[in-house]
């Protein structure tokens, strides 16, 4: 019974939901050393505190061989704090730099190749780190293609959309398709795929 945190990936706060939810104070706030403390005599791995990350830091397991393995996850894993602070695909937003209003999209697909702009719904944002950063969906497209973001439930009809996250593709203003649906990181390639043939049809 044992719990672990993903420290390359949590920001280590006093106010971290896990130790608010653990019934046994396997998780707790060591002032003196400023990080959260774990006590795996106390862990009875409900699973609480997992289910209250929302990035996924938190990871909970019930034998000595998944720990293990785990530890050896978190080892290997590349990923940063940084990682929280980069805009992502489904996600809420971060940079204000991407965010568009309705009124604003002719203009925005004017003279552009290529736009991209997602239509998202900030009261269903998946968690952080494990959506697909902007950047690497958009790295294998022409270097001028542009991506925004736009809350608004209005274009749903429009463009025939079921399910947000949606990702419109323009082309020199032209409307070629969309993505809709939510895609966690290990779904990268699928997505690629998706938007290069809506592209090249
Ligand atoms: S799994 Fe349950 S008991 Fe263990 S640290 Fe998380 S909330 Fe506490």
């Amino acid at each position: 019974m044992a719990v672990l945190i993903n420290f390359k990936i949590c920001d280590n706060a006093k106010e971290c939901g896990g130790i608010g939810v653990c019934p046994t104070n396997a998780l707790s706030w060591d002032e003196e050393n400023k990080t959260i403390k774990i006590d795996n005599e106390k862990c009875i791995s409900c699973g609480a505190c997992e289910r209250e990350c929302p990035i996924g830091a938190i990871i909970v397991t019930k034998t000595e061989e998944e720990y293990k393995r785990k530890e050896e996850e978190i080892k290997n894993d590349p990923r940063t704090i940084k990682d929280l602070f980069v805009d992502r695909y489904g996600s809420v937003i971060i940079s204000d730099f991407f965010k568009i209003e309705e009124k604003d999209i002719n203009d925005k697909i004017k003279n552009n190749n290529l736009t991209l702009i997602e239509i998202y719904n900030p009261d269903e944002a998946e968690c952080l780190l494990k959506s697909i950063p902007i950047k690497d969906l958009t790295k294998g497209l022409p270097k001028d293609t542009m991506f925004y973001k736009i809350e608004s439930n209005h274009l749903l009809e429009k463009y025939k959309i079921n399910e947000l996250p949606a990702l419109l593709v323009f082309k020199k203003e032209k409307y070629l398709g969309h993505i809709e649906g939510y895609y966690t990181i290990d779904k990268i390639d699928e997505v690629i795929i998706k938007l290069n043939k809506i592209i090249n049809n």
